[in-house]
């Protein structure tokens, strides 16, 4: 049985797993793909403190050497379940089952379908989540972006270096994105925002050709076809949390609920970093941060509980 587990391994928990090291917690984390989400999608980040500007791959690159610098066992593996019996946390991962006294959850979130009609059947075939992976597939090529938040515009910024020409269509009477993200992409001079666009379907044949909509302040409803060769849906994330069970309290949102001093979820040992949580924002930074907190936490629960193997839930 290890001191630690943490599960995920993006910023969260990468920087969780450095802090844990250094406390000398003897500490395993597991987790599906190492590096999450700017990896994935070798986001470039501009607002990691101590950089200008660095690909995604090459941040969480530099985090990775770091928390193997500490010699901090890691395993590759989706965990599926998550139980406390006896005080003791058991990680159901594969084919193997994992101890610790402690855990820290930074599993993050992933993007989340929009529901329209259209949306499944040509996924792969013009309808995209990931603008940094599939953009330069639309070269010279007319775009939607669905949604318009923050994510939304920065997502239809990074098409537009491709792209002939973006929508962004947002149902609500005005965007939510902040300022910055919306002067971006004006400047660009390829984007059109339309609001209150209720989307109807997504068309095509083997391929996307068009995204239909209505102006929900338009009395006839009358629809409006955008001729689009691709989609890209910006709906919002869903958490990674389902594993957990009753272990924690979630949000309307489906985050897990942690107390913002400590990082603590509502059972004694379990914390909680980066997306997967109820904090307001997200960022790498904050991920990061938000894992120090965790793996600090963690350390002071173990030098308090005088672990005994009994139920401290
Ligand atoms: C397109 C895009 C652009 C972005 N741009 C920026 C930016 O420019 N600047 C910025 O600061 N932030 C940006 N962000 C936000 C940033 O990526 C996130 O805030 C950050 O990655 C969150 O880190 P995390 O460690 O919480 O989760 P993630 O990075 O999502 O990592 C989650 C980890 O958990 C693992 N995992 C999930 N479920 C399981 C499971 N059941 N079992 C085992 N492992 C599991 C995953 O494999 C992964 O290792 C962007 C996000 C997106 C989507």
């Amino acid at each position: 049985m290890c001191d630690l587990i943490i599960i995920g391994a993006g910023p969260a928990g990468m920087t969780a797993g450095i802090y844990a090291a250094r406390a000398k917690l003897e500490t395993l984390v597991i987790a599906g793909e190492f590096g999450g989400w700017i990896a994935r999608e070798n986001v470039e980040i501009e607002n990691y403190p101590g950089f200008e500007k660095i690909p995604g791959k090459e941040l969480i690159g530099r985090f990775k050497s770091h928390l193997e610098s500490f010699g901090v066992e890691t395993k590759t593996a989706e965990v599926f379940e998550l139980k406390k019996q006896d005080g003791v946390f058991e990680v159901l991962a594969g084919e193997e089952k994992f101890s610790a006294k402690a855990l820290i959850v930074a599993t993050g979130a992933s993007p989340r379908p929009a529901g329209i009609p259209g949306e499944k059947d040509f996924l792969g075939k013009g309808v995209c989540y990931c603008a940094t992976c599939d953009g330069p597939l639309f070269a010279k090529k007319d775009v939607a972006v669905i949604g318009g938040g923050n994510a939304a515009f920065d997502a239809a910024r990074f098409l537009a270096k491709f792209a002939a020409k973006v929508y962004v269509l947002e149902k609500n009477k005005e965007v939510s994105a902040d300022a910055a993200s919306r002067e971006a992409l004006e400047r660009t001079g390829k984007a059109r925002i339309i609001t209150n666009a209720r989307i109807t379907k997504i068309s095509g044949d083997n391929f996307v050709k068009g995204v239909a909509y209505y102006d929900a302040a338009d009395p006839e409803k009358k629809e409006i076809a955008l001729p689009v060769a691709g989609v890209f849906v910006k709906a919002g994330n869903s958490p990674a949390a389902e594993f957990l069970g009753n272990l924690v309290d979630l949000d309307e949102k489906g985050q897990i609920k942690i107390n913002p001093q400590t990082n603590q979820t509502k059972t004694e040992g379990l914390f909680a970093a980066g997306d997967v949580t109820d904090a307001k924002y997200k960022q790498v930074v904050i991920a990061a941060g938000q894992g120090a907190v965790a793996a600090l936490s963690a350390g002071l629960y173990l030098q308090n509980s005088k672990f005994q193997g009994s139920n401290s839930k």
